[in-house]
């Protein structure tokens, strides 16, 4: 992996940033960038946020800013630049070095130390390479555990020994394969190998903690990768319990690959076109319950999966409300999963049938069940996203979606009409409300009550057959611009 040179990555480091360590350093306290961010800019990418670190307390950073928060009681204060317009530089994160001694349930430490020394601080973080102190001012790195190799090799080690650190807190392996999957590093073998031997103890973490894992990792350019990582180092029933029974299990001739690798090349797809987290979750989750629902069909000499979409959303919804996300979230993914095997051949499909379909899902919905069923496609292996028939059924969605054309658009109706001119019920009304459509589509700006009723009165002066005629050539208006309409979506998905 290529490396910027320590003076080179300290160029890089925003003023604000400098800032901050430089009044820590004339306050007579030290002042390091740890974490994430040296890894940035070690590696020439961009840091999301900015992390220092010293020996100075909680009470001594918020006296050195005027303007801080300190909400929680790990040592972390918020140092906050009001005029920043950089989200990553709006606010600094300084935190207290810290020791941790007593874990007793592999979740968190039971208290917090703090600590007079950078070197103990480094030492109780999980990773090398997330143990690279940098001291902006001074120009140099606190490296004991040699962070800095790690990095260039693009490797994920745990600081020390692997075993104890995920005794301590179980939480690092997940970690450790986010990190891997972000980077697009490999675990070290003596780390990969703790993982597996403590992978049970994955069991005791807040399932909150692993849903923000697993989200990153969802997240990421390679959530496939991070997913059979997962699957080799043995943590994947912690962490996804339903995707595992998906592997060895083949489906029927149209597919490659089997559930575990189609779910996942499917999620692979989402990641490669950015598409949302639900879109991704329910990629990810769409075939979940192809294994309990495959049946041999010997007329067909093939596998079948009947109702798997079914079962599938009521799997999902159990998953999710499992890691504990929240109930938009859920609502949304479980509704794309149960939708998910909608009848797409445009030759056979009818627009009601579309209008049912969009019923079901949701208008807000329609467009993630369409890129699902993208993903869907090549996960399978296929190679064509986006095929002819698949564009004219995406474009019968959008001819379902748009408002049509109708007198429903003018500002009055018949029993405005009938009330204020009163007018008889009967053809005229009809008749009428065309004539006016007509004007409207001309002029929308006549489109108010006001301007309407007065031309209607005018109408009125005509004789039945004078006014039917108007009616008349109101419809044909209407019809013309409807197909206008349509041709105008047909072209824009290149199909007829
Ligand atoms: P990101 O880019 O996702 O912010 P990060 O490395 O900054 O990556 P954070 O979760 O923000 O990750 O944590 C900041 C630092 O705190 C880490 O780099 C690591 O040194 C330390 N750290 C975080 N969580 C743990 C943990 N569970 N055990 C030990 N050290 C941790
Ligand atoms: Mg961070």
């Amino acid at each position: 992996m290529h490396m910027k040179s320590l003076p080179e990555a300290i160029a890089s480091i925003p003023t604000v940033v400098l800032k901050a360590a430089q009044t820590l350093n004339t306050a007579g306290f030290e002042a390091y960038l740890v974490g994430g961010c040296v890894r940035d800019v070690l590696r020439e990418t961009k840091p999301k946020d900015w992390d220092l670190t010293t020996n100075a307390t909680p009470e001594q950073i918020q006296g050195l800013f005027p303007h801080t928060f300190y909400e929680n009681k790990f040592g972390t204060v918020g140092v906050v630049n009001d005029e920043e317009s950089d989200e990553t530089l709006k606010t600094i994160e300084i935190t207290t070095y810290r020791t941790e001694s007593a874990y007793s349930d592999s979740r968190r430490p039971d208290e917090v130390t703090f600590s007079q020394n950078i070197e103990e601080d480094l030492k109780r973080r999980d990773f090398t390479i997330n143990a690279i102190a940098l001291d902006p001012i001074k120009g140099h790195a606190v490296d004991p555990h040699k962070g800095q190799i790690d990095l260039v090799a693009g490797l994920v080690r745990a600081v020390g020994e692997g075993s104890e650190r995920f005794q301590e807190d179980a939480l690092r392996m997940l970690r450790a394969v986010r990190i891997a999957t972000q980077l697009g590093f490999v675990i070290e073998e003596g780390t990969l190998q703790a993982i597996t031997e403590n992978k049970e103890l994955l069991g005791k973490i807040s399932k909150e903690r692993i849903r923000d894992e697993f989200v990153k990792i969802l997240m990421t350019e390679h959530p496939r990768a991070g997913f059979e990582l997962c699957l080799k180092s043995g943590i994947l029933p912690y962490v996804g319990p339903d995707l595992e029974r998906g592997i060895g299990v083949d489906q029927n001739q149209a597919h490659s690959f089997d559930v575990f690798q189609h779910n996942l090349r499917t999620l692979q797809h989402a990641a490669d076109k950015n598409w949302s987290m639900e879109v991704r979750l329910a990629s990810l989750m769409h075939d979940i319950s192809k294994p309990e629902t495959r049946r041999w069909s010997a007329e067909k000499k093939d596998w079948t999966f009947h109702g798997h979409e079914v079962v599938g959303a009521r799997v999902t919804k159990k998953f999710l409300e499992f890691l504990h996300f929240p109930n938009k979230t859920i609502d949304k993914v479980t509704s794309l999963v149960r939708w998910h095997m909608f009848f797409s051949d445009p030759e056979k499909i009818t627009l009601s049938a579309i209008r049912r379909i969009v019923r079901n899902i949701g208008e807000d919905n329609i467009w993630d069940l369409m890129n699902l069923r993208v993903c869907d496609r090549i996960g399978t292996g296929r190679p064509k996203e986006n095929p002819y028939r698949f564009r004219k059924y995406k474009s019968m969605v959008e001819e379902v979606l748009r408002d049509p054309i109708s007198v429903g658009m003018l500002a009055i109706d018949g029993s405005d009409l009938m009330k204020e001119l009163a007018i008889a019920p009967g053809p005229r009304i009809g008749h009428m409300l065309h004539a006016l459509l007509e004007e409207v589509l001309n002029d929308p700006a006549l489109n108010t009550k006001e301007n309407l009723l007065e031309t209607a009165k005018n109408l009125n002066n005509l004789t039945d057959e004078e006014l039917k005629k108007r009616g008349e050539s109101g419809k044909d208006k209407k019809e013309e611009l409807e197909s206008e309409n349509i041709e105008e979506i047909r072209k824009k998905y290149g199909v007829s």
